[in-house]
């Protein structure tokens, strides 16, 4: 039942409203409190102020009478109050009940040990005649050097009582009340705006691998569900695109692999159709098997690596060496291809360039351009490799004067299976063709040492291809990130 948001919205909201109306009734309640007994207290010494102003004048500065001091009291009698007047020798001069008829109370320690004028309060002698009450008692010289008169004056506290009990009974009902109505309306209100969330939600469930185009509704952008449905299609499109680039891949693999697959098929099928085959003859069908099995395991481990990169281990050989040593040596190796076909291709003799990282795959990448390099270079060209030591990068440069690719082709070029010239990049090389995966492998190889490899310029005349790389290369910790 907790697990509901909606509820728990709810019951959060009538807590701290339940929380912040108990503690207003309570403040309200002994301000009120405070306010009435304050009010008898000033009720009670104005009378008494009368009384003895009063008798003062009644008595000008001689004894008063009881009839004159009955009539006194008579005449500033209120209804609540009881009036008791007692003469210098304490004898009861005159008194006055309250309208119910309720005598006058002293307190319980007498009179005499009390302060000139002393407020006491009274509890109900019996429960049915609630006759609590608060008194005053007043002390008063007719003359100087003379015994005082003493006015002791009560006034019931039922009327006070009475309105408090009023007041508690409002609140014990108003907070309830308010408290049953308001989490009615944040039931209500969490589930208006809870409804998105619903909504989305049987959206969501219905979205699948099939239909990754379809989006959550989006109601208001700019507030909290908005966002979250924004991030969810976001979210969504991200994967539509890495799913569809997925799908690509697979499509773009197959095609590769059906080619050298078919060729070897045909060339055994053909070969094995008769049986009396010169020795040259199953020699040149199992030369072309063996070649295409060749460029087969080629594009197999290539797609291997690609997707060991995706799935975050690529596991690098992470050692010390020399860069310098591994470009020439790659430039020494390819020179034998570039010989057989007539390209020009000098070794360079670049400056010590030691380096960190995985020197296996760092001999992928350079291969792969320069083999790239030679096999767009048409016969009579060159190809030329530098390594130079910058401040804080090594820059490795594959320039060649080939045909170029032209510029709306160029973005593309690093992409995965892209081939600009298929026919001609699947002949004459030394991987016996491309399938279009040797630049993504060496950009992310240079990637992978924290570097980058790009175009940086291609025309008619020729291509340069930079590789940048830092020159405090990759840590180990830093490869297992
Ligand atoms: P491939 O295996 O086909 O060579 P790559 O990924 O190595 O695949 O290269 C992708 C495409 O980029 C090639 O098909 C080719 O069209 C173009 N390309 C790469 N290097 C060069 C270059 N040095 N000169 C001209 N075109 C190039």
């Amino acid at each position: 039942m907790l697990d509901s948001v909606r509820l728990r919205l709810t019951l959060w909201y009538v807590g701290v409203l339940s929380a912040i109306l108990i503690a207003f009734s309570v403040a309200i309640y002994s301000f009120a409190e405070r306010r009435l007994y304050e009010r008898v207290d000033t009720d009670l010494y104005s009378t008494l102020t009368a009384i003895s102003a009063a008798l003062k004048h009644q008595g000008g500065n001689g004894e008063i009478a009881g009839p004159a001091a009955a009539k006194v009291v008579q005449e500033l009698q209120r209804p609540a109050q009881a009036i008791a007047i007692f003469d210098a020798q304490g004898k009861l001069l005159a008194e006055h009940k309250t309208a119910d008829g309720v005598r006058v109370r002293l307190p319980p320690s007498g009179v005499a040990s009390l302060p000139p004028t002393s407020f006491y309060s009274l509890p109900e002698q019996n429960p049915e005649s609630d006759d609590s009450c608060r008194g005053l008692v007043g002390r008063m010289h007719m003359q100087t050097g003379t015994s005082p008169y003493t006015i002791v004056i009560n006034q019931e506290l039922e009327p006070v009582e009475q309105n408090l009990d009023l007041l508690e009974n409002i609140l014990y009902v108003l907070v309830p009340a308010t408290l049953i109505l308001a989490g009615l309306g944040g039931w209500f209100l969490a589930r208006r705006s809870l409804q998105p969330v619903a909504v989305m939600s049987a959206r969501a469930q219905q979205i699948n691998a099939e239909n990754l185009d379809e989006r959550l509704p989006i109601g208001n952008p700019r507030d909290e569900l908005g966002r979250l449905a924004t991030a969810f299609n976001e979210l969504l499109a991200r994967l539509g695109s890495s799913f569809s680039q997925q799908r690509q891949f697979m499509a773009d693999a197959s095609h590769e692999l059906r080619t050298p697959l078919s060729v070897i098929r045909t060339t055994s099928a053909v070969t094995l159709e008769r049986e009396d085959r010169a020795k040259n003859e199953y020699k040149a069908a199992v030369t072309i098997i063996e070649q295409q099995a060749r460029r087969l395991s080629r594009i197999v481990e290539d797609m291997f690596l690609l997707a060991r990169a995706d799935a975050g281990h690529p596991s690098l050989q992470i050692t010390r060496f020399y860069l310098d040593e591994v470009v020439t040596e790659i430039t020494w190796a390819a020179s034998v291809l570039a010989s057989q076909k007539n390209v020009h291709l000098a070794i360079p003799s670049p400056p010590e360039a030691p380096f960190q990282g995985d020197e296996g795959l760092l001999r992928q990448m350079m291969w792969n351009l320069l083999d790239n390099a030679i096999k767009y270079t048409p016969k009579g060209g060159a190809v030329r490799v530098a390594l130079a030591v910058l401040d804080t990068e090594y820059v490795v440069t594959v320039a060649d004067t080939g045909t170029g690719m032209p510029a709306e082709v160029q973005p593309r070029i690093f992409e995965r299976f892209y081939r600009a010239d298929k026919a001609r990049s699947t002949q004459g090389s030394m991987s016996e063709g491309g399938a279009g995966l040797g630049l993504p492998i060496a950009r992310w190889i240079a990637q992978a040492h924290r570097g980058r490899l790009d175009l940086q310029h291609s025309s008619k005349r020729g291509s340069i291809f930079v590789v940048v790389l830092p020159r405090t290369g990759l840590s180990a910790a830093q490869a297992a990130e």
